[in-house]
């Protein structure tokens, strides 16, 4: 047994509102968790606010604030962080975009009249987004317009890719988060605002126009998968720079996630990455494998704190699928937090950890809200006497309000 072990675990997304078909619980509290809500009777207990107001809600923004970066002060974009990720440094003048692999529904009309199906093209495997994104940047009617716009690739994991443009001009432009508007028009969520809002909508355009003839889409519609037919830009930023949280906290840290974002604000922030076989972003992740990594990081790679963030909540939200979210939350329940603590404890460790949703992600919209979230601080060798409704919005909204989600880590480091 050595020092006390910190422990931070992120459900994306996992606070909501009171849901109608769960007759007016939250899905936090109606999803099947027991072994949290023990934590949560046997923990300090509160709600913090992690969006500021006059950003985009979000996990770009809520989990800068987490890690202890104000977004107020560090925030220029989704995208930087995730650049980072990938070991892309950007440079004055650059602007980034994340790059989405998306589908469109609607044949035989016009793109603008097109509607946005799903942001992921119904998760598409990386290796078919890669060989997809790469084809069409080849394309020689793509690549004149793409080297015109000063825009280049750089094909990342999953339906997540990053596009640099050099010079970029960010001033003025509106870009639409793709989750954000599914159902929706595409012609109600092009990119506006600037002249640079219309050269990015043209490649938009022409990749609809060239990705629905590659043999992977007609291969993916025979086996009844979505087709990837579009790319979609969103999450515009300029280069930045993060503090060190080793510097900030004096802690050697880890970061588990499968998503570019987090892996790039570890990055950034000077947190290791651990790669988990099987980490998805998706319902079907490596749940255990997430866990196992975190033990071991603690107890055999001497790292003091270690960060696992879970994906699975927030896209199953986007998604509009309330089961994969309550099926989500039980998983981090059982699967990750249960399986953590049961290890340190037949270890004979002392820890303390941090359990809350980075933000909102509202079942009613599929979009992120900016509203305060629940958190937890378990600390094995301080029990306190929490909410007696477990781990959820209520409960948290029962005890200390944090206006400040920066606040996070010093009161986690703090016991
Ligand atoms: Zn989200």
């Amino acid at each position: 047994m050595g020092d006390k072990k910190y422990l931070l675990i992120i459900g994306d997304g996992m606070a909501d509102l009171p849901v109608p078909e769960l007759g007016g619980k939250t899905p936090l509290e109606a999803a099947d968790k027991p072994f949290i809500d023990a934590l949560a009777r046997r923990s300090e207990s509160g709600s913090v606010k992690n969006c500021p107001d006059g950003l985009p809600p979000g996990s770009d923004t809520a989990i800068l604030s987490i890690f202890g970066c104000d977004p107020l002060k560090y925030y220029t974009g989704r995208a930087p962080l995730e650049a980072a990720a990938q070991g892309i440094k950007l440079s004055e003048g650059d602007l980034a975009f994340r790059c989405n692999m998306a589908s469109l529904g609607g044949e035989d009309v016009p793109f603008e009249d097109k509607i946005i199906i799903s942001h992921s093209s119904g998760g598409i495997e990386g290796e078919e987004s890669k060989e997809l994104v790469e084809w069409l940047f080849s394309q020689p009617e793509f690549a004149a317009a793409a080297k015109k716009a000063g825009v280049a690739v750089k094909p990342g994991l999953s339906y997540r890719h990053i596009c640099v443009q050099t010079p970029g001009d960010g001033l003025g432009l509106v870009l639409f988060p793709p989750h954000d508007h599914l159902g929706e028009r595409v012609g109600d969520n092009m990119p506006r605002g600037s002249r640079n809002a219309g050269v990015l909508a043209e490649l938009m355009k022409l990749s609809n126009k060239l990705l629905p003839g590659h043999p992977i889409n007609e291969e993916r519609i025979a086996l009844g998968k979505l087709p990837c037919n579009c790319i979609w830009f969103w999450a515009e930023g300029t280069a930045c720079e993060l503090p060190s949280f080793a510097d900030a906290y004096g802690k050697r840290g880890a970061v588990i996630s499968a998503v570019p974002l987090c892996r790039g604000i570890a990055a950034m922030t000077g947190l290791q990455s651990i790669e988990v076989e099987g980490a998805t972003g998706e319902l079907d992740t490596n749940y255990e494998g997430k866990a196992d990594a975190a033990v071991r990081a603690l107890c055999e790679e001497g790292f003091e704190f270690v960060a696992i963030h879970i994906e699975a909540p927030d896209e199953c939200t986007h998604n509009h699928d309330l089961a994969g979210k309550l099926q989500a939350i039980a998983n981090i329940d059982s699967r990750v937090v249960m399986r953590v603590c049961r290890e340190l404890e037949e270890r004979g460790e002392a820890y303390r950890m941090l359990i809350l949703s980075d933000h909102m992600t509202l079942m009613a919209t599929g979009a992120h809200g900016a509203q305060p979230v629940p958190f937890i601080i378990y600390d094995s060798t301080l029990p306190q006497t929490g909410p007696e409704e477990g781990y959820c919005e209520a409960g948290g909204a029962k005890g200390r309000y944090i206006e400040n989600g920066t606040r996070l880590m010093n009161i986690l480091f703090g016991g």
